[in-house]
């Protein structure tokens, strides 16, 4: 029981897609509902460069619509926060109230593109050193729309490079052959990303770095220590493998001098076993990246992990996990 579109229906979705070509899916299922999606862009005249946010758009026309309202959801939005989410999508329904009786979707994503042009710089924090975007900051955009600083990003690409090198190397020649070559990736999605490294390390570090106050190791901050160090007990417990076979300091803690001789105890070591023992016994779902099939599991009690070559190598390509010889 197909019934003919509404002409307004047809009208729309043929100008939809002679506008927005490729950049636009249009579904249909038995006539309706109708699912349109694009991704919105600010306007940069057509510079994409240029643009560091973006959401994409869906709308679902039920059967009635023009006369009833479709159904919008907001996805993936990037370099957008929350609050300006929640207030595009209030005006988002102000649109809707209006237009109740006429195509709406081109209004809606004109409505999203002013928004976005006004707010097209980055917001929030780059992911790696955790500062702001200030002015005088140098910075680059992904192209899954990610941003970090150059600087941090360069020391995150690096970092995963040779990780992955020392990972590599590790492998059987059985292995190598077969293993992928090194890719870089997004800290955040794990895209594939394509940089110049070496034009990225020119950059400054970022400006908040450099006006921040200096470090200063807090309570609050020592708590946390304690807090991350059991939770990589319970990892290593649980033949998770973050850390674990690292020599040297362990990488969750940061003392000062003074702190040394203030007191040893705050420096407890994350392989404090039967705090692991503990943890490991209450909790057995959410291990880690446990690769059961190539790790032993760690002996009661102890941190005794697998430490043949293929410990770890299946991180490859998951840069950044330790951030130990990530340059700062
Ligand atoms: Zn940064
Ligand atoms: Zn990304």
């Amino acid at each position: 029981m197909s019934e003919t579109l509404d002409e307004r229906i047809t009208d729309e979705l043929e100008a939809l897609e002679a506008i927005l070509l490729n950049d636009v899916v249009i579904k249909a299922v038995d006539n309706m509902p109708i699912f349109i999606e694009t991704v919105v862009h600010p306007s940069t005249g057509d510079d994409a460069e240029q643009q560091y946010v973006c959401v994409t758009l869906g709308v679902t026309l039920p059967p009635g619509y023009p006369d009833v309202r479709p159904d919008v959801v907001l996805r993936n939005p990037r370099g957008l926060d929350d609050c300006l989410i929640t207030s595009i999508k209030e005006q988002i329904r102000d649109k809707l109230d209006e237009c109740i009786g006429q195509p709406v979707v081109f209004e809606l994503i004109e409505l999203i593109r002013e928004n976005l042009t006004e707010s097209n710089l980055p917001s929030g924090q780059c992911v790696i050193c955790l500062y702001g975007f200030a002015a005088g900051d140098i910075f680059i955009k992904t192209q899954c729309y990610h941003y970090f600083h150059s600087h941090c990003l360069a020391s995150h690409l690096i970092a995963g490079e040779k990780y992955y090198k020392e990972e590599f190397e590790k492998l059987p020649n059985w292995q190598q052959m077969q293993a992928p070559p090194y890719q870089q990736t997004c800290p955040v999605c794990r895209s594939q990303v394509t940089c110049d490294v070496e034009t990225l390390k020119l950059a400054p570090p970022p400006m908040e770095s450099i006006t921040a106050p200096p470090f200063c190791l807090t309570a609050e901050l020592k708590a946390l220590q304690l807090k991350m160090a059991s939770l990589l007990a319970h990892q290593v417990a649980k033949g998770g493998v973050v850390g674990a076979g690292d020599d040297g300091p362990p990488p969750l803690t940061i003392t000062t001098a003074a702190d040394n001789e203030d007191n040893e105890a705050t420096n407890a070591s994350p392989s404090a076993p039967p705090e692991a023992a503990k943890a490991g016994a209450v909790n057995n779902g959410g291990a880690v990246n446990a690769n059961t099939s190539n790790e032993a599991p760690s002996s009661p009690g102890g941190r005794q992990a697998y430490r043949g070559p293929y410990r770890g190598f299946n991180r490859r390509g998951k840069p950044g996990r330790r951030g130990r010889g990530a340059q700062r």
